[in-house]
């Protein structure tokens, strides 16, 4: 058996490890351990509406049971303090709204969650889908260096498993890493959501396999931008969810220990990220699309399909709201 991806002492004894991570997982899209993520490869019949060919994203034998459990303990306490209280009215006091100037998208600062913690878990999120062989992730992989710092990290800053638990408290955890600060240095990261969004269960998993200054990954609700050096006023970043170019970057970039700062994206602002994202989908999907459309169309009607059929099927299949 392979040693432990992280602490590379143990062997990578666990099954059914989350590649998402339990944060990026709501309510909506099935329970726990069940999890399916939406799969964008290039199968002919691939229809994301209908969520066929959806993958489970937990794979097996890449970590140990104990670094299992030292990852589930800070996705414990971001779901709790931050996930679960975000983008919920009776948690309001904990959060900051702060309004840029000409913009409907807006900050909302937390107030009482540990940044680094936060920090902590995107870098696992990175690392998980860097290692990740499953198809929604399979051509998006870190440099080895970068791999190797988010490996020190992650194994240095995560809480001790000891006779085979994780038991310390929150805040006797977050006092002692906050004294690993060091590690940290060089990782910045832009973090964006929705506050609204009428179908919430729409969204995609996927991660740039090519840009990587920064890194650009959405993964259902969120977006991340992940950079390994501080990002700079004024310079231009490769953008795939075009959201950087319309923000002072600094404003809404994330260093090290700054209180969380997440970039609320406007209900029709998201919405149109996914339209692009979506139209990218159809005019990949078109060559297998059309061959089952055609096998289709014949056995149900008899006859050649036209031109016209083949829009209908489009716009039936792939609406534009
Ligand atoms: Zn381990």
């Amino acid at each position: 058996m392979p040693l432990c991806a992280i602490c590379l002492q143990r062997e990578a004894d666990q099954t059914g490890s989350h590649m998402l991570s339990a944060f990026i997982i709501e309510s909506t899209v099935g329970e726990r351990g069940k999890e399916k993520g939406y799969l964008i490869d290039d199968e002919p019949n691939f229809d994301y509406r209908n969520n066929t060919g959806a993958a489970p994203v937990v794979e097996d034998y890449l970590f140990c049971r104990g670094c299992e459990q030292r990852m589930s303990y800070i996705e414990g306490y971001i779901c709790r303090e931050y996930r679960d209280k975000i983008k919920t009215e009776r948690f309001a006091q904990g959060f900051r709204d702060i309004h840029l100037p000409e913009q409907q998208d807006f900050i909302r600062e937390a107030k009482n969650v540990d940044p680094l913690v936060f920090t902590l878990l995107i870098a696992t999120l990175l690392f998980r889908i860097s290692l990740s062989s499953s198809k929604l992730f399979r051509e998006f992989e870190l440099r080895p260096d970068e791999q190797e710092q988010l490996r020190v990290l992650i194994n240095e800053a995560l809480p001790a498993y000891e006779n085979f638990k994780v038991k310390i408290k929150n805040n006797k955890y977050i006092s002692e890493l906050n004294q690993k600060r060091e590690l940290f240095e060089g990782l910045y990261y832009i973090i964006c959501t929705y506050d609204h969004l009428e179908n919430p269960t729409e969204g995609y998993n996927l991660a740039h396999p090519e840009f990587r200054l920064p890194y650009n990954i959405m993964l259902g609700q969120i977006i991340v931008f992940f950079f390994f050096e501080k990002p700079r006023a004024g310079a231009r970043y490769l953008d795939y969810f075009k959201v950087l170019d319309s923000h002072d970057i600094t404003a809404i970039t994330n260093a090290p220990g700054d209180k969380i700062k997440t970039l609320i994206i406007a209900e029709e602002n998201w919405k149109a990220i996914l339209e692009r994202e979506r139209n990218k989908l159809v005019e990949k999907k078109v060559p297998g699309l059309m061959n089952k459309f055609v096998a289709d169309f014949i056995r149900d009607h008899n006859r050649d399909p036209t031109n016209d059929d083949w829009l209908n099927y489009v716009k039936e299949n792939f609406p534009e709201e």
